[in-house]
C-alpha cells in the first residue's frame, strides 16, 4: 500500500536509495483484520517474514504470539520483551543444542515430523508440548512448504502416540498450505486430514487438543486475489463441519506474509536505461535494488511497481534488472510496462514489499549493502 504516510516520508525525508519503508499502522491493520475474522484462533506471527524489532514489538503489544525457526529468532523475541510461553519453536529441523537452549529459556512448544527429531526433543525439552507437522497439498500456493516438511497421516498418529509414551504432551497437529495460498480448498483439505488424525488418536485415548493451521494467507500483489474473508470463512465452516460448534479444538494461526507484505515499499532509483541491447526496441532499466538486496522473490512475486509519472503517461515494455554483476539479477523480463520517459535518477517504488525482503538481502555481494530500513 502506498499510504500517505509513506508518500510523505519519501518526499520529505528523501533518504538515499535503495531502502525499505514500512508503515506500522498498516501492520496493525492487517493483524486486526485477520484476528477479527478468526476470533477463536491464537495468532503466532511467523517472524521470518519480517523480523524487524519494530514489527515484533508492535505485534507483541497487540497480544500476538510468535512462530520462530531458530534459536536466534527466539533470542531476538525474548530480548524485545516477548514472554517465552508465547513462542513456538516451529522448525522441524533443529540442532539439539538449540532445543536445549530454547528449553532453558522457557520455550514450551516444539514442532517435529520424524522420530529422530522427536528423540531430540524428548532428550532436550522433557515434558514439553509438541506439534506433529503433516504434509498437505500446496496446490494454489506461490511457494510450496510441503515438499521439504511433514509426514503422512499414519506416521502422525504413531509419532504423536510415541510422543505421549516419551513423556511429552502430544499437543497438536500442524500444517502449512504453502505461502501466498490463493485457494481456500487447501485449508479445507488439510483440516479434513487433520481431523482424521485427531479422531484416530482419540480412539486410542490420546487427546490432541490443538490444530496449528500455519500461514499462507495471501497478500495483495499485482494479480487479483480473493478477499481474505473467502479463506477465513472456509476455515471456519470446515472446522464446524468436521468438529461441530461445540467440539472445536484450540486453533493456532501463523501468518507471516499477510501481516507485513502490504505495509512495505522498497524505494529505488534508476541507474541506467538502454534500448540497444540484443534486440532493438527492448528497453532495459537497471535499478539500485535487485535480487540480492531485497527483491529475491521478484520474478515469481509480481510486485506492483510505481513511478512518479502520471498513470496516463505513455508506457512501454521493459526488462527490469538489479545493479549487480550477476546475470540472474533480473527482476522481470516480461509483462511489465513502465513510462517511456523514465530516465536515470528517477525513483521507482516496489509496492507490497514488506515481507521476505529485508532479511533476504545478501550481506555484501558485489559490495552492495543490505537494504536500509525505516519503520514509521
Ligand atoms: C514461513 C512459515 C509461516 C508463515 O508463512 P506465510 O506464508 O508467510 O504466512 C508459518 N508457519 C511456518 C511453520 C512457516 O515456516
Amino acid at each position: 500500500m502506498f499510504t500517505s504516510k509513506i508518500k510523505d516520508f519519501i518526499k520529505s525525508r528523501s533518504p538515499k536509495t535503495p531502502y525499505l519503508i514500512v508503515d506500522l499502522s498498516e501492520v496493525k491493520k492487517k493483524y486486526d483484520i485477520l484476528t477479527a475474522q478468526l476470533p477463536f484462533a491464537d495468532c503466532y506471527y511467523s517472524i521470518k517474514a519480517n523480523p524487524a524489532p519494530q514489527v515484533i514489538k508492535l505485534l507483541n503489544s497487540l497480544g500476538s504470539s510468535f512462530d520462530t525457526a531458530s534459536i536466534n529468532e527466539i533470542k531476538n523475541c525474548l530480548e524485545l520483551g516477548v514472554k517465552p510461553e508465547k513462542i513456538i519453536f516451529g522448525n522441524t529441523i533443529k540442532k539439539e543444542n538449540h532445543i536445549k537452549d530454547a528449553f532453558r529459556l522457557g520455550v514450551k512448544y516444539y514442532t517435529f515430523d520424524t522420530d529422530k527429531e522427536l528423540d531430540k526433543i524428548t532428550r532436550s525439552a522433557p515434558g514439553c508440548n509438541v506439534f506433529c507437522r503433516i504434509t498437505t497439498s500446496n496446490q494454489g500456493a506461490q511457494w510450496s512448504l510441503s515438499r521439504k516438511f511433514g509426514c503422512d497421516e499414519r506416521q502422525a498418529v504413531s509419532l504423536l502416540k510415541q510422543a505421549q509414551t516419551n513423556g511429552l504432551i502430544p499437543y497438536g497437529v500442524s500444517f502449512h498450505v504453502g505461502s501466498q495460498q490463493t485457494n481456500s480448498a487447501a485449508w479445507r483439505y488439510a483440516l479434513s486430514k487433520t481431523s482424521e488424525i485427531i479422531k484416530k488418536l482419540l480412539s486410542k485415548n490420546i487427546n490432541v487438543s490443538c490444530i496449528n493451521i500455519g500461514g499462507g494467507f495471501p497478500a495483495q500483489y499485482s494479480e487479483k486475489i480473493l478477499p481474505l474473508k473467502d479463506h477465513t470463512e472456509t476455515i471456519k465452516k470446515s472446522l464446524i463441519d468436521l468438529f461441530g460448534v461445540n467440539g472445536l479444538p484450540k486453533i493456532i494461526i501463523e501468518p507471516g506474509r499477510y501481516i507485513v507484505a502490504e505495509a512495505g515499499v522498497i524505494v529505488s532509483e534508476v541507474l541506467l536505461v538502454r534500448n540497444d541491447l540484443h534486440k532493438k526496441g527492448i528497453r532495459w532499466i537497471y535499478l539500485d535494488a535487485g535480487k540480492f538486496n531485497g527483491l529475491h522473490e521478484a520474478g515469481i512475486t509480481r510486485y506492483p511497481i510505481k513511478t512518479d509519472y502520471p498513470d496516463n503517461n505513455p508506457a512501454g515494455d521493459v526488462i527490469l534488472a538489479g545493479p549487480t554483476c550477476d546475470g540472474d539479477d533480473v527482476l522481470y523480463d516480461k509483462n511489465l510496462k513502465l513510462p517511456l520517459s523514465i530516465k536515470i535518477g528517477d525513483k521507482v517504488c516496489v509496492l507490497s514489499a514488506g515481507a521476505y525482503t529485508n532479511t533476504y538481502s545478501s550481506i555484501n555481494f558485489n559490495g552492495f549493502k543490505p537494504l536500509k530500513e525505516y519503520y514509521i
